[in-house]
């Protein structure tokens, strides 16, 4: 037996103006994909591992993984699926696929779709697994051209390799002729806020509970998949994928139960902001009571995880605005400055311009520098193991780095885009993240409870308040619906659709880039 074993994973988010080329993926081929794949937490780790239990050949064309950001270059993506779909080609007895779901090229919206496409047309009746993130948003053209998807059910994501394990399981059933899966998905025109797709919380929770349940009776996978909505695509939506042995209404049955489960509960997938100068002040009031550590201040808008630069300064102007001291922020992504300032050397002071370089083109949003005077305390190369618990080990550069002390804040300042994910962050220019009064953070919110943020102050975390930009969407969710519920079947009355479109398009402004200081005003008001 042989199998095609590849990983091609990107979340695109469709606003974000930073670059993906080819390197931004550091691919491995071949030989160098298994190597690179082998024994990690994967998805593509566990179809390894299967392969070696099953004592099945491989093929590994590639090992392909980028950090969120903006459309992928077409030619990279044409690099990477060429390898896949030739490998496909040479003959196999399965494919085994671990993509992301949310991956869009600068010219077509759907890259699994259209990847899993070309690797049906050239391996007809060639069993295809695969596995997805959670923020996969899914489409026609991906179902119809795979056997088994099966996505991770956590998030944050921990069985990413549990979820590649499930899908191999069941194409090694199908290969053994003990099963025959079949596909059922249901995708209601349901946006929502990436801060709401956490699986240990409210109605994402409850929608992965009911597919475990669904799993425990009898079904052979069910996913629900929260979908991406930074992504100006025709459905960025939430889907859930149900497999069932053989009975297409039994999977349908449960794809329809689910989806409306969520539907039902859509209210609770918005995530409501407050004006930022608020959370300033809320700030303030815990850092003057009771406790000790610092106060968390989560620029989520700005995640490097969702796309963002890096280099937003609104939230620190702000914070200084708010009368805030003491806070330490970072990493902040300036490589200008951080020339500047190595130049100037260790303990010189300075005055100039920081953040803000890259604009928002695709919001409209462009935005002055933060203009700061201040010391240079300290200068390091940027790089740290990471301590842990999440990428444990795993050796981090963020190119040279800075820290520029304004008085009020304390700043590191890098030339490479680096998600908070680690204390090393700090720890690396001499910074003790846990010493200071406020710690600004570029992150989403669950970093939180990572080792960088051990000993804040209220558990609670305080996340900004952020206003939302007004974007019109290139293309609105369709709606396949019946009357008073989008899941049904049959024509929708106009005006219904009509309201359903434009509070979707609410929830793609309340949603949509949550770095979003701007001052614009909703398009589409509620
Ligand atoms: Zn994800």
């Amino acid at each position: 037996m042989r199998f095609v074993i590849a990983r091609l994973n990107h979340e695109t988010n469709t606003f974000s103006p930073v670059p993906t080329p080819l390197e931004a993926f550091e691919p491995h081929w071949g030989q160098g994909a298994l190597e690179a794949a082998r024994g990690t937490r994967t998805a593509m780790g566990a179809f390894l591992d299967l392969a070696d239990e099953l004592g099945a050949q491989v093929s590994t064309p590639v090992f392909a993984w980028a950090n969120p950001s903006g459309p992928v270059d077409d030619a990279a993506y044409q690099q990477i699926t060429d390898c896949i779909v030739d490998a496909v080609a040479r003959g196999c007895d399965a494919v085994l696929l671990d993509l992301h779901g949310a991956l869009v090229t600068v010219t077509r919206d759907d890259g699994e779709g259209e990847l899993l496409e070309r690797v049906r047309a050239v391996a007809p009746g060639v069993p295809i697994a695969v596995a997805l993130d959670l923020h996969g948003n899914v489409t026609q053209r991906m179902v119809e051209n795979a056997d088994i998807i099966v996505s991770f059910k956590t998030y944050p994501h921990v069985d990413m390799y549990e979820a590649g394990a499930h899908a191999g399981l069941l194409l090694a059933r199908m290969l053994a002729g003990e099963i025959r899966p079949v596909m059922a998905w249901r995708r209601p025109p349901l946006m929502t806020h990436t801060l709401r797709s956490a699986t240990d919380q409210g109605a994402m929770r409850h929608a992965v509970e009911a597919a475990r349940d669904a799993e425990q009776e009898g079904l052979l996978g069910v996913s629900v998949l929260v979908g991406f909505s930074l992504a100006d695509i025709p459905a960025p939506c939430l889907s859930v994928i149900a497999i069932a042995d053989g009975d297409r209404a039994k999977a349908e049955a449960c794809a329809e139960r689910i989806a409306r489960q969520a539907w039902g509960e859509r209210r609770n997938f918005c995530y409501q902001s407050e004006p930022l100068a608020d959370s300033m002040r809320r700030a303030r009031e815990q850092a003057s009571g009771p406790g000790s550590g610092p106060v968390l201040l989560l620029d989520h808008g700005d995640n490097c995880m969702s796309g963002g630069t890096c280099d937003d300064m609104e939230v620190l102007r702000a914070a200084l605005a708010g009368g805030l001291e003491d806070i330490l922020v970072g990493p902040v992504c300036d490589p200008q400055a951080v020339a500047e300032l190595v130049a100037a050397g260790r303990g010189a002071h300075v005055v100039l311009p920081i953040g803000n370089k890259r604009a928002l083109d695709k919001l409209g949003i462009s935005r002055a520098p933060l203009v700061l005077e201040g010391t240079v305390r300290n200068l390091s190369d940027g790089r740290f193991i990471v301590t842990g618990p999440t990428y444990t080990g795993q050796p981090m550069d963020m190119g040279r780095t800075v820290v520029f002390d304004t008085g009020a804040a304390r700043l590191v300042l890098t030339e490479r885009i680096q998600e908070p994910l680690d204390v090393g962050v700090f720890a690396c220019v001499g910074e003790d993240p846990g010493q200071a009064s406020y710690l600004l953070l570029k992150s989403r919110m669950y970093r939180a409870d990572g080792t960088i943020a051990r000993g804040v102050r209220r558990p609670g975390r305080n996340l900004l308040g952020l206003q939302p930009v007004s974007i019109q969407p290139r293309a609105a969710p369709r709606i396949p619906a019946g009357r008073g519920h989008p899941l049904g079947s049959g024509m929708m009355h106009a005006t219904e659709q009509a309201i359903i479109v434009r509070r979707l398009a609410v929830f793609v402004v309340a949603l949509s880039w949550s770095r979003s200081r701007a001052r614009t005003r909703l398009a589409l008001g509620p």
